[in-house]
């Protein structure tokens, strides 16, 4: 990529962790930073709107995307189903002055620290236990009982990969997690 001067942060979690939660606050509160938008082959849900919560492409768009190279890292998250980030995404933000902060899976945040090394902060927000995760599953109301297993078993093997983030955050209470959160991001980024 044509700047390899701008910095990243990533942040992965298991579904259920409170990540959504955590980087509204980032984003509120650190300017310095901008979201980047990927790239989904999934259908927009409810009031999602293409350039703002992802960049809709269809399946084929992009698998021809991925042929011509234009992405930093790219997953097929769930079978069948593509999530990426898009190089031109990256440059785009760079060049306007800010950092990156990136939304994505857990193999993506580990591809995309390997990709950039020392100028990215990866960061893992992990669930107090798995039982308060399902607790949390089962609150929000939004998943059948089979979703809710396979998140379930998807995140005791996602919590395996929390070693290989630079720093792990426990999500027991959300004000400390949002200040530990912060805190790291603005020591990585001075
Ligand atoms: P959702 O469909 O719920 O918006 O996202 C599903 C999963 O895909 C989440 O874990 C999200 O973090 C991940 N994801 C979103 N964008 C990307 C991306 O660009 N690359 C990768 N590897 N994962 C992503």
């Amino acid at each position: 990529m044509s700047n390899k001067t701008g910095k990243l942060v990533i942040l992965s979690a298991p579904s259920g962790s409170g990540k959504t939660t955590i980087m509204k606050r980032i984003l509120h509160d650190l300017p310095q930073l901008e979201f980047s938008i990927s790239a989904t082959s999934r259908a927009p849900r409810g009031e999602e709107k293409h350039g703002t919560d992802y960049y809709f492409f269809s399946k084929d768009e992009f698998r021809k995307a991925i042929e011509q190279d234009m992405f930093a890292e790219w997953e097929e998250v769930y079978s069948g189903t593509y999530y990426g980030t898009l190089k031109s995404e990256m440059e785009r933000i760079w060049s306007s002055g800010k950092s990156i902060i990136f939304d994505i899976d857990v193999k993506g945040g580990i591809n995309l620290k390997n990709i950039f090394g020392k100028q990215a902060l990866s960061i893992f927000i992990m669930p107090p236990s798995i039982e308060e995760l399902e607790k949390r599953l089962v609150g929000r109301g939004t998943d059948s009982a089979e979703a809710i297993a396979c998140r379930i078993s998807k995140a005791t093997v996602e919590i395996e990969d929390a070693k290989n983030f630079d720093v792990i955050v426990v999500n027991d209470n959300l004000e400390v997690a949002v200040n530990q959160v912060e805190k790291a991001i603005k020591d990585f980024l001075v």
